[in-house]
């Protein structure tokens, strides 16, 4: 058996019960067979694969916090410091009750291929708990926050690993959070990403993954004679990256007819109107249907549905595994063009396999959404040096950095003979940095 199928092997039987951290694996194992079986000996002997797929440490705890009737709950809270090879870990926190160690595992070993391709010095980890913020007042949000950062805080730091927002935690949660750490520590420092613009945050991060997205779509469009001018685009999802997704690629020229959460979808024939969606979702915190009572014209449906509507660009924005096999097909069926992946892992594996092996262009998430952990890493370089850049410079920043990202995982495909296969080109050109620092550091 090869050193990579032994791996994955292991990886099965010594992680029962993740099937997401075993398909992360897989995945990413799969596209650096070539240069692990150009190099077996010597990786077998440091046992490179084995240092790679075993978090440097996982921390699990108990978050023990009050409701607004004096009840107490507990949840599980979780760190999985994955690789710090090429920088302090560096990853998300998210709140949902979906959430176990496989998740965060899946997420940790993602993020530390997806960071090594922004080309900062950052590391992978990932963290988050199975507490449900949806419903719950301010004072218990803020109730569990303190709680959670209680423990946290022993584990984290500027240098040593900068957590951010993920799925259900975002500007107030970080906000809590970062006001307890500094409670606790004492000391003023940039520990969480992703702040308000009033203690430390950086301009243009709310936008960072979304816009990011649009930018390397664009590079992708562009590079194969296309533009997102006059193309149809279905958006899943409601949250940070699927809003900021839909005004990118309308700033683009593209129109956007879809978007969706965990009950419901919107089909807007006139395009979705943004700043509509953001009134519902960032400050009301209410549902889709709400939607559909200000805009007559568009459709509301239960349940799932956003892939059937016939369009030029998917970008799948809210959860991981939402784009199945059947979805891709009748994707294909109704001509789509690229699908490019805003939220982790949303397209299940044989899904992604169907959608390249009908020749579609298709970008994986580790590289089409690392514009968020990007500019968290430039929100981290203006804590360090104590200032604060413009708008326009963070976001002229971001755009160079999606651009860059597209040339390098075009051109690790094409150098290993896989020219288009963006998933090997991003998992390749993302392990070969983590690689060269690996064997520089010895085995640890
Ligand atoms: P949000 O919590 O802001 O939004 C998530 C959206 O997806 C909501 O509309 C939510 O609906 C929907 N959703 C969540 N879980 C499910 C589910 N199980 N089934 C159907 N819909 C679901 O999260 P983000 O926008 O920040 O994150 C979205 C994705 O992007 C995640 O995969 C995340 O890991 C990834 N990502 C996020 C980054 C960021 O900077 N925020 C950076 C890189 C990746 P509802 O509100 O009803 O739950």
């Amino acid at each position: 058996m090869s050193y990579i199928d032994e791996i994955i092997q292991q990886v099965i039987e010594k992680n029962p019960d993740e099937p997401e951290f075993h398909q992360a694996v897989r995945e990413v194992l799969d596209s650096i067979r070539v240069i692990v079986d150009a190099n077996e000996e010597q990786f077998r002997r440091d046992a490179l694969l084995e240092r790679l797929v075993n978090p440097e440490r996982q921390i699990k705890f108990r978050v023990p916090w009050i409701d607004d009737q004096g009840n107490a709950h507990v949840n599980t809270g979780y760190r999985v410091q994955f690789n710090s090879a090429i920088g302090p870990y560096k990853g998300g926190l998210r709140l949902h009750p979906s959430v176990n160690i496989g998740i965060i595992k899946f997420l940790g070993f993602e993020q530390i291929f997806k960071n090594s391709l922004t080309g900062l010095p950052i590391g992978g980890g990932k963290g988050g708990s199975d507490f449900d913020p949806k419903g719950k007042s301010d004072r218990e949000i803020m109730s569990f926050c303190q709680s959670f950062m209680s423990e946290l805080f022993k584990y984290i730091g500027a240098d040593t690993d900068v957590p951010a927002g993920d799925i259900g935690t975002g500007a107030r949660e970080i906000g809590y959070m970062f006001g307890q750490y500094k409670r606790l520590r004492g000391v003023f420092e940039g520990v969480l990403t992703g702040k308000g613009l009033a203690y430390g945050g950086s301009l243009a991060r709310t936008e960072a993954t979304g816009y990011g997205l649009l930018y390397i779509t664009d590079a992708l469009l562009r590079d194969h004679n296309m533009s997102m001018q006059g193309k149809v685009a279905a958006v899943s999802g409601a949250g940070n990256v699927a809003i900021y997704a839909i005004q990118k690629a309308q700033q683009l020229g593209a129109k956007v007819v879809t978007c969706s959460d965990s009950t419901g979808w919107i089909y807007d024939p006139d395009g979705i109107d943004v700043a509509l969606l953001k009134d519902i979702k960032e400050v009301r915190r209410a549902r889709l249907t709400a939607y559909k009572e200000a805009r007559p014209n568009a459709e509301y449906h239960e349940g799932k549905g956003v892939w059937s509507v016939k369009c030029d660009l998917a970008l799948p924005c809210a959860t991981q595994n939402e784009l199945t096999l059947d979805d891709a097909k009748q994707l294909v069926a109704n001509g789509v063009i690229a699908v490019c992946e805003g939220a982790n892992m949303p397209t299940t594996e044989d899904a992604t396999k169907f959608i390249q092996e009908k020749g579609i262009l298709f970008i994986p998430g580790k590289a089409s959404n690392c514009g968020g952990v990007a500019t968290s890493a430039l929100e981290m370089s203006q804590n360090s040096e104590r200032l604060s850049w413009s708008f326009e410079e963070v976001d002229a920043k971001l755009k160079g950095i999606m651009e860059n990202v597209y040339k390098n995982i075009s051109a690790a495909a094409k150098k290993y003979g896989m020219e288009g296969n963006y998933v090997a080109g991003a998992n390749i050109a993302g392990f070969e940095k983590v690689l060269s620092a690996m064997n520089a550091q010895g085995i640890v």
